[in-house]
């Protein structure tokens, strides 16, 4: 027997015990309406996680019951994402694959006086519900007889009626407590060509119907979904009983992953990319599986944080912030380093000579060996790194002071020239000698230690960095179109060792005290340097 770590898995293993069931089965249901968000990657993760865990399968399973809002591009994204994310499914089913069964099924139910055809209209339907502390009304067309019921249903399929004059209802409980029970709307009429089946259909089943038809056709023993589809569990079971099915799935609850400052809704999603507000679903800003990806992230960063976050059964929200904590931790271990500078300053060294020096790739990797770096008697610096006036404790450059090149050399200050508006515009230095890293015997104590590029070398590159889409939590509640961050992204034009244009783009790289990038080509051509998370903690830091 496996070892339970949450709550799903520990019915799982009650049923395994009892023999109830015997071999595990899984879905991941998206609708393809949208591209996956860091939202799925939780299902995923728990759906494919099971699967794996008890030695079953999981299926892919695209829930196109809308065809209206359905797309081919839709289903080939959402592919990809599962792929990047390292997950396989099983075999891969669509709901319309089972529009056949489950019109036969409606049929059934029809026929044994289990569901009828009304002629009430949205509004009527919606007037006649009830509400939680009032039984509904009965619908005046929930007595006809099935005979005529069944009739008007095939009549529907053959596109007699306008959409939206007659739907099928289920014939549950109109005093339930439980709204869903009250005579749900089971097929609706709606001409809409369909991704899939085009315009064979001209009805189309409402999910909760639909759904649990196919968990029970492919053979599915515990149908995952999020907390809001609790109150729906009796009537997935209703589905499942009277359309006879011998071993029907189980549903189980449970939470949603909402993150702190994140949209996480598909609707959302495709209102910012509908209303340009960001470059399509992949933006790296989004919090799409594309956009993460293309962000920089890696997949196994982001299965790392939806293992890290667990499986609860209470709705909660997690810091925006753990992710990238997340990411950091991975990228430190995994990415090699590299240097540029943001804003740079340029360093004349008045006694350098050119040479070649060495670059470990990456000190938590020492296997990788080093590579090679140019030096010259002109070098760039950030200016953040030079103070005219520095604070106290300032261990960076100052008027008459040393800083430690990052694998090269000491460097004293000899002079500065500025600008017309005092601003620092180029330095003098000199290279302190015998201060060689590694081998540094000159004696000269110096605490500071910053990266640089050489000028000879180097190459222009773009440092692009990413904050937010939302403004923060004080808007919470507020529209999202309110929120909007218009400034999140910033550029900065900075020079970076040539070896960055030299690499593969995509390459994922700690630009040494600026921050965890991913090496891109601009619109021009040029080197892009795009930010995947910050240097900065700011997660752990707040705690
Ligand atoms: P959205 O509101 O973004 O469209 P959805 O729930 O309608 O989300 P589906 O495509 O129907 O999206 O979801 C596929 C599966 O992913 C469902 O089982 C759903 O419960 C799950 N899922 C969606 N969002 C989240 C989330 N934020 N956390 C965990 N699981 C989620
Ligand atoms: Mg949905």
């Amino acid at each position: 027997m496996v070892e339970a770590t949450n709550f799903i898995e520990s019915i799982i293993n009650e049923e395994l015990e009892s023999g109830k069931v015997t071999a595990i089965q899984t879905r991941f249901p998206p609708e393809p309406n949208g591209y996956l968000h860091v939202g799925h990657a939780k299902s995923m993760c728990i759906n494919f996680g099971i699967a794996k865990k008890y030695g079953g399968k999981c299926n892919l399973f695209l829930d196109d019951t809308n065809p209206s809002k359905e797309k081919t591009e839709f289903v080939e994204a959402i592919q990809a994402d599962i792929k990047w994310l390292g997950f396989s499914w099983a075999e891969i089913h669509y709901a319309s694959d089972f529009f056949d069964k489950i019109y036969e099924l409606a049929e059934k139910l029809i026929v044994e006086g289990k569901a009828y055809v009304s002629d009430e209209t949205a509004e009527e339907i919606r007037q006649r519900r009830g509400t939680l502390t009032q039984p509904g009304e009965e619908s005046p067309y929930r007595n006809r007889s099935a005979e005529e019921s069944l009739t008007l249903f095939r009549e529907m399929r053959e596109g007699k009626y306008a959409d939206g004059e007659k739907v099928l209802r289920a014939k549950i409980d109109m005093a339930s407590p439980n709204i869903n029970m009250r005579d749900p709307v089971i097929y609706r009429i709606l001409r809409a060509t369909h991704h899939r089946t085009g315009d064979k259909w001209c009805i189309y089943p409402m999910y909760d119907y639909a759904h649990p038809i196919c968990d029970a056709m492919q053979g599915v023993t515990h149908s995952l979904c999020t907390l809001e589809f609790e109150d729906h569990r009796p009537l997935y079971n209703w589905v499942t009983e009277n359309c006879g099915f011998a071993h029907p799935p189980r549903q189980i609850e449970f939470a949603r992953l909402n993150i702190t400052n994140t949209l996480m809704s598909k609707r959302y999603l495709k209102k910012l990319v509908e209303d340009g507000a960001v470059d399509g679903w992949d933006d790296p800003r989004m919090s799409t599986l594309s956009g993460i990806r293309n962000r920089g992230i890696p997949a196994e960063a982001l299965i790392d944080f939806c293992e890290r976050i667990g499986v609860c059964k209470a709705n909660s929200e997690v810091e925006a912030g753990y992710l990238e904590a997340v990411t950091r931790d991975y990228l430190n271990i995994h990415a090699d380093r590299a240097m540029a500078v943001a804003n740079p300053l340029k360093v004349k060294l008045i006694n350098a000579k050119e040479e070649t020096l060495s670059f470990e790739y990456n000190p938590n990797e020492p296997e990788k060996g080093s590579r090679e770096i140019s030096f010259s008697d002109e070098i760039y610096i950030d200016a953040d790194d030079f103070s005219l006036d520095p604070p106290p404790k300032y261990h960076r450059l100052k008027k008459d002071g040393y800083v430690r090149l990052k694998n090269a050399y000491i460097i004293k200050y000899e002079d500065v020239v500025l600008d017309e508006n005092g601003n620092p515009a180029e330095l003098v230095c000199s290279v302190v000698e015998g201060s060689k890293s590694g081998n540094d015997t000159s004696g000269v104590k110096c605490k500071g230690v910053i990266q640089w590029v050489d000028a000879k070398t180097c190459v222009d590159a773009e440092l692009r960095r990413y904050s937010s889409l939302l403004k923060d939590a004080e808007y919470a509640g507020q529209d999202f179109g309110e929120r909007l961050n218009y400034d999140s992204v910033s550029v900065k034009h900075g020079k970076a060792e040539a070896y960055l244009a030299q690499i593969p783009q995509g390459e994922r790289l700690q630009i040494l005290r600026t921050g965890y990038y991913k090496t891109a080509k601009t619109e021009n051509g040029g080197l892009l340097l795009s930010e995947i998370v910050s240097m900065k903690d700011n997660f752990n830091a707040k705690k």
